[in-house]
């Protein structure tokens, strides 16, 4: 019996930590320019001057986060009267919890929530009166409900601060448009500089994928020509290494369960498995009109709209009328009030914006201009997360 508990023997894994997105790698290969042009940016809270903000921008899984982890580590080492301080905007969302964040680091007793902004002000512009220089990394800013006030805070209280001490951002996001919805004071403020992440080509992902199976896997057990698919996978996708490194570990767990090789198949079946994953992780943060609309473009795309109907199976558009009145049938069967169609094409757009739907407008027709809807991901990658709603 002694080997009952063997499992990790027969495992492809070797160690799984590596694999995971929160692992910061000991070298980051085809970012040492970034990673030196940030270090370069905030060297000179190191000696005693306020670095120029920053604003970093690239697609998701560019290295943003990574770089910027990296950096703070190494400054952090460093530093006396300085520090680079880490926000996850996605948690902390607002100026106030920010603020919060940072200074209940530095003041515990302000843990206790009902301090109000006033104190924060004071206590900060008192840390930085200590000639101490704050490096601010706001990743995802764009999550920021009122980045505006947020900004003009730290500007303020760089203009009141007696001494060389001061406070700079670090600001990160993969939204492009992000930079116009901003006040113009703002942005000149927050745009000192500028540095902009490329995708990952596919022999760069691979490269990053080899380095990890390393460390992660058997890689005896690893196929090279299946690190290769996933490569070519990822950077068609959008040059994402979260996504390729998602698929590696997906394709990892696939052998595992089938006590096999990282081959073609495994990773053929585990895309499909990450695919709806990742639906699974952006439909869960929807409200449920979102929902109802969604899952109307699904039911007629697979009964087939009116223009399937006169096309054929093929022709997958849909228009905005039918999907409305499957919209609302849908509502009432769930017990909901349906909303009008002008809250209905709001839905529609942001579902488009999530990449599950693409939206087209008709040339002028017989009764003016039409918008057809097609689904914008595969039907067999979202329709099983609807799987109870189908009675
Ligand atoms: P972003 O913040 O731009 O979305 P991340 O920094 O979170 O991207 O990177 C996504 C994943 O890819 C992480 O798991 C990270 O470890 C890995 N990664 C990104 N760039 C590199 C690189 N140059 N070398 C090694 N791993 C990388
Ligand atoms: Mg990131």
């Amino acid at each position: 019996m002694d080997d009952l508990f063997n499992y990790e023997n027969n495992s492809i894994f070797t160690n799984r930590n590596v694999l995971s997105p929160h692992y910061i790698p000991q070298s980051l290969p085809f970012r040492e320019e970034e990673v030196k042009a940030l270090a370069s940016t905030v060297a000179p809270a190191l000696h005693n001057q306020r670095p120029k903000n920053v604003f970093i921008y690239g697609k998701t899984g560019t290295g943003k986060t990574s770089v910027a982890r990296f950096v703070m580590e190494k400054f952090n080492k460093q530093a006396k009267n300085a520090m680079m301080f880490y926000i996850n905007a996605r948690i902390y969302n607002s100026r106030y919890r920010i603020l919060h964040k940072i200074l209940k680091h530095f003041y515990p007793e302000l843990e206790k929530l009902g301090f109000g902004l006033p104190v924060f002000y004071e206590k900060l512009l008192a840390l930085l009166n200590k000639s101490f220089f704050l490096v601010v990394v706001l990743d995802e800013i764009d999550m920021i409900r009122d980045l505006d006030d947020l900004i003009y805070t730290f500007t303020r209280i760089n203009d009141e601060v007696e001494g060389p001490g001061g406070l700079s951002i670090v600001g990160i996001s993969n939204k492009l448009s992000f930079k116009n919805s901003l006040d113009p004071r703002s942005k000149s403020s927050l745009y000192e500089k500028e540095f902009i992440f490329p995708p990952y080509s596919a022999e760069q992902i691979y490269a990053i994928l080899k380095d990890r199976v390393k460390l992660g896997l058997k890689p005896e057990r690893v196929e090279d020509s299946a690190l290769q698919l996933i490569s070519l996978i990822s950077a068609r996708e959008t040059g994402d290494a979260r996504y390729a490194l998602k698929l590696l570990e997906s394709a990892a767990e696939v052998a595992d369960d089938r006590n096999s090789n990282l081959t073609h198949k495994e990773v053929e079946i585990a895309r499909r498995k990450v695919e709806l994953d990742l639906n699974a992780e952006i439909l869960s943060t929807l409200p449920e009109n979102h929902k109802i609309a969604l899952f109307a473009v699904i039911r007629l795309t697979e009964k087939g709209g009116k223009y399937a109907k006169i096309f054929g199976e093929d022709q997958q558009l849909l228009t905005t009328g039918e999907v409305y009145e499957e919209y609302t049938q849908l509502c009432e069967r769930l017990g909901r009030r349906p909303r009008s169609m002008r809250w209905f094409k709001e839905y529609l757009n942001d579902l488009e914006t999530l990449g599950f739907l693409v939206l087209s407008l008709s040339g002028k027709g017989m009764r003016g201009h039409t918008t057809f809807i097609k689904l914008g991901v595969e039907l067999e990658n979202i329709k099983p997360l609807f799987e109870d709603w189908d009675n």
